[in-house]
């Protein structure tokens, strides 16, 4: 299983970067994660975006969704002229019930309800879910296949179910918008560096990677106070490939 981070950024990207976007590939099947603004760029530099077979979205805030409503237009001239021959597979969150509307365009996809606590099964991928703290319903993966275990958290506050759907992951892909003085302001919706790692840590996750960077911080800053919790943590990268195995816990 190999996932690609094409955006790592929220709510907004820094000049040159992008916002969240994920790619998981295994046995010839192109699944992406979340696509905000700058993911079809980045995408492309990859994968032929015409050969991806689905995209699951988290929720439906602006930067995890705002390229789904540029790729259509690409779609629709592929379906037209034969290079694709059937709709990309849309799974989202049903709510806000004015945001999911917005996704059907003329049958390039092919929509489709991401239920709480509902598992799917999408290509070689196996995927629970659960219902994160969020400002509107937002939806942690534990993604499951043959090579491994992906969970990646959405955007959510600090909640014990993430924890448990994050339970030996061979990767935790969490979201880490936060820093400490962050929480102590009593900011809502999201998770500090700390609390991910303290997250990883209580799942014995095998691996831990912050993303959703706040274009306006130090990262360095979330990473040392990460690594009080889960000393091996990692910040996502854009562009960085990695590949997922299934590890002993031993
Ligand atoms: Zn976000
Ligand atoms: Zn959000």
């Amino acid at each position: 299983m190999k996932l690609t981070v094409l955006g790592c950024y929220g709510p907004f990207p820094p000049g040159g970067g992008a916002c969240s976007g994920y790619l998981l590939q295994e046995s010839d099947f192109n699944l992406l994660i979340d696509c905000g603004n700058g993911v079809l760029s980045r995408l492309q530099e990859h994968l032929d975006y015409q050969k991806l077979d689905a995209v699951i979205l988290s929720h439906l805030h602006p930067d995890h969704v705002s390229d789904i409503m540029i790729m259509r237009y690409g779609l629709v001239i592929a379906l037209k002229e034969g290079l694709r021959s059937k709709p990309l597979q849309l799974y989202a969150p049903t709510e806000p019930v004015s945001e999911f509307d917005r996704l059907p365009y003329k049958d390039c996809y092919e929509v489709k309800a991401l239920q709480e606590g509902v598992s799917l099964q999408i290509g070689p991928f196996s995927i629970q879910n659960r219902l994160g703290l969020h400002a509107i319903p937002s939806m942690a993966l534990r993604i499951n296949s043959r090579e491994g275990t992906l969970v990646y958290s959405g955007d959510t506050e600090y909640n014990r179910s993430l924890e448990k759907l994050a339970g030996d992951a061979d990767l935790f892909l969490c979201e880490a918008n936060y820093q400490d003085q962050d929480l102590q302001k009593g900011l809502p919706n999201h998770l500090s560096a700390s609390q991910a790692a303290k997250l990883a840590a209580g799942a014995g996750a095998k691996r831990l990677l912050l993303t959703h960077h706040h274009p306006e911080k130090d990262q360095a800053v979330s990473l040392v106070e990460a690594k009080k919790y889960y000393p091996e943590a990692e910040l996502a990268c854009e562009g960085e490939k990695y590949i997922i195995q299934r590890r002993n816990s031993s």
